[in-house]
Order: structure tokens, then C-alpha cells, then sequence
């Protein structure tokens, strides 16, 4: 049987996947199955932040696998220990609680922020204010706080606890905060799987101003906006603020599974013994593969994202078939005449693999694809899109 029938006949069907198996690859450069060469131009959705077995990456991995691969969180460990070190250094943070996914990263968002909130106010501030069309996650609870009601369909009932206003309107968000007895305020800087839709910054500072009047704990959901995918360390970082719990994921471990959910002096003690866990959370592997993507994001590399950022943007805007081009970074939404699906599978027939978001043709390369990798790659897309 091949790859796609044993996949079809035995793995669970959530996945709408596209008609490519993947063998091998290298930096943002892959082989398929039938020998193909693919560009890469979503890196596992926003995930191997340096490309495909990375060599500084894959010898930070491999150097920790063969040493100690797994310890539980009963012990101390030296590359947890080092990446929370580095997180917090870097962004003024002062405690990090490492989980496994971008899902679970929100979940111990939501449980500091209910938990400092019920504490400070009372039991029922519970309420996590988010956005419409925001995307949080598949679990229930994430699910719940994800603003888009076509997810939450057959599911219900969902955590209660969440409501969602308007994306950047500010007396929405203002009438929320007045009235709904909030715990906590949660975004993303740039919504992504709702579209690669950047918010203004009138709101998030606004929000920044309300959620630090009325004591509410800003939350920012840096899943898939983090580890240098923006062009800063952190999306938030644009936008002049001082988050108070921001969760991250995707491009942190470079491709193995690590989820961290950082917390500012506020709430940094919100958590005590016991109130939250983890069996794999801070593994050494995934620690130490995400040490070395974290060291790697120097102002120098990511002046490097936003010059690449500033040339997919050039070449694309105004280009045939192109209706707008949106995003930040290297985390760039197209919007284009025709159905983006068709253009996708249009590039997967000449070489490159692209993403959606919603009705956009959605591109999150790896942060150091090379300028003539990424040059070929646009040009395809330009021809896709024009024809
Ligand atoms: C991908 C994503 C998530 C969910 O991450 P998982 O690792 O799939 O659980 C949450 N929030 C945002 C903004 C995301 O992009």
C-alpha cells in the first residue's frame, strides 16, 4: 500500500492533507516521495523555525538525546531550567510553565489568569474576553475561548466562561470590560488561521491601558506570532506593550513538540504546587532544540526576516490575480482573484508549498530560507496567482 492509502485507510480523518507525501528534507528545501523537489513555504505551519534538519539544531538535538531524553518533572533538569533562563531574559518575563502544545500553552493562560483574578476580585470573575475570529486551539476549553463559532458546532457544551468581541473595535472591547466581569483579556497580534489579519495598534494598546486600569491580566497568544516570525522576538514586541501572560509554541522547539506559557512579575507566584502539570512538559529534547532556535533570534537575524518580509511584500503586492497582501514578518496572508486552494495545488504541481487561512493563500517559510530559494518560491506563486 502506499503512504497516502495506509494513511487513509488507518489515521484518523481530520485532516484535509494535500496530495504529497514527504521523505526527506533540508533547510527549506524538500524531497517527496516520488523524488520531487518541494520548496517549503509554511515550515509545518509556522513550526521548524530554521528549515528541515537545521544543522545547529539537529546537533543541539542530538547532543541532548543521547544523554538524557526524558527525566519527568520531579527532578531538575539543565536545558528547562536554561530555556526558561533565556525566555525571560530576553522578553522580561519571570517565570515560564512548559507544556506540549500551542492548545496547552492557552490552557495554563487561562488557568493563571482565572486563578490571579478569582483571587484579586472574587469567583466570579471568571471571564476570558477574546476576539471574533480569533484561533486559541482544539481543546474544549481552547476551543471555547476560540472565536469562531463554526468550530464549536457539535461540540457544545463548550467551557463556559468566554466571550468574543470585534477584532479593533475598541468600544466593543471597552463595553466587554465594563460589563462582563472579565479574568483576563486574550489576542493574537496577528490572527492567523483567521486569516493572517494584523490588529491595529489603537487596539492592542487601548487594551493593553484598560487591562492595566481595571488590574485584568492581557494575555497574548504568540502560538503561531512568536520565536521571531514577525520580525521580532515576540509579535506583542511591535506594539510598545507589556503583556502579562504570553503563550507561545509552533516555532519554539524548531519542530518538536513545546508549548510555554510565560508570566510577568503580576502573576508570576498565581501558580503554586500542584495547581498545574505536565508529564512531558519541559522535556530535555524539546528544551534543548528550542534553546538553540531562541539563541539563534538575535536583532541581526530578525533585521534578516523583516528584509525578506519587505520583499515578498513588494514582489506580491499589486502583482496579477493578487487582490491585497497581508501580515507581518514572514507570516504573510495573499489574497487572491481565484479560490486560494486552487492556487496551492497549482504550486504543489511546480514545486512550492504553501498554506491557507481562511480564503488566503497563507506563506510562513522558514525564518533563514535562503533569498534565492525564497526568490524561486515567489515567482511560482506570482505565476499561480496571475493565471
Ligand atoms: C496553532 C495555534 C494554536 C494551537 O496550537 P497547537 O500546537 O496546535 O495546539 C493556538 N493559538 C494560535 C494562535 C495558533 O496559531
Amino acid at each position: 500500500m502506499s503512504i497516502t492509502a495506509l494513511d487513509k485507510e488507518y489515521v484518523a480523518g481530520t485532516y484535509g492533507r494535500f496530495p504529497v507525501e514527504l521523505v526527506s528534507g533540508k533547510g527549506s528545501v524538500f524531497t517527496g516521495s516520488d523524488g520531487k523537489r518541494y520548496i517549503d513555504m509554511g515550515s509545518g505551519i509556522g513550526v521548524t523555525a530554521f528549515g528541515c534538519a537545521d544543522d545547529v539544531w539537529v546537533a543541539a538535538v542530538t547532543a541532548q538525546l543521547g544523554k538524557l531524553q526524558h527525566a519527568s518533572n520531579l527532578y531538575y533538569t539543565e536545558p528547562c531550567a536554561k530555556l526558561a533562563q533565556a525566555l525571560c531574559e530576553k522578553t522580561g518575563m519571570k517565570k515560564v510553565f512548559f507544556s506540549n502544545s500551542g492548545a496547552e500553552a492557552n490552557e495554563c493562560a487561562i488557568k493563571v489568569a482565572r486563578k490571579y483574578s478569582a483571587e484579586k476580585k472574587g469567583d466570579e470573575y471568571y471571564t476570558i474576553i477574546t476576539l471574533v475570529n480569533s484561533f486559541h486551539g482544539r481543546t474544549l476549553t481552547t476551543l471555547s475561548a476560540t472565536g469562531q463559532e463554526h468550530f464549536h458546532k457539535l461540540f457544545n457544551p463548550l467551557t463556559p466562561g468566554f466571550v468574543s468581541v470585534e477584532a479593533n473595535n475598541v468600544a466593543a472591547l471597552e463595553e466587554a470590560v465594563a460589563t462582563c466581569k472579565p479574568a483576563g483579556i486574550m489576542f493574537e497580534v496577528v490572527q492567523g488561521e483567521g486569516g493572517v489579519l494584523p490588529l491595529t495598534a489603537e487596539f492592542v494598546t487601548t487594551a493593553a491601558k484598560l487591562a492595566k486600569e481595571h488590574d485584568i491580566p492581557l494575555m497574548v497568544d504568540e502560538v503561531q506570532t512568536g520565536n521571531g516570525r514577525t520580525g521580532k522576538l515576540y509579535g506583542y514586541m511591535h506594539f510598545g506593550i507589556q503583556p502579562d501572560i504570553v503563550s507561545t509554541a509552533k516555532g519554539l522547539g524548531g519542530g518538536l513538540p513545546i508549548g510555554a506559557t510565560l508570566m510577568s512579575e503580576k502573576v508570576q507566584n498565581v501558580l503554586g504546587p500542584g495547581d498545574h502539570g505536565s508529564t512531558y512538559g519541559g522535556n530535555p529534547v524539546c528544551c534543548a532544540g528550542a534553546l538553540s532556535v531562541i539563541d539563534r533570534l538575535d536583532d541581526a537575524f530578525l533585521a534578516e526576516v523583516q528584509a525578506k518580509s519587505a520583499y515578498i511584500f513588494s514582489a506580491l503586492e499589486g502583482a496579477a490575480g493578487i487582490q491585497s497582501v497581508s501580515g507581518m514578518g514572514l507570516m504573510i496572508g495573499i489574497k487572491t482573484d481565484r479560490p486560494a486552494k486552487e492556487i496551492v495545488l497549482e504550486c504543489i504541481k511546480k514545486g512550492v508549498l504553501c498554506l491557507t487561512a481562511k480564503d488566503k493563500v497563507r506563506l510562513l517559510p522558514a525564518l533563514n530560507i535562503p533569498m534565492d530559494v525564497l526568490k524561486e518560491a515567489v515567482e511560482i506563486i506570482k505565476e499561480a496567482c496571475a493565471n
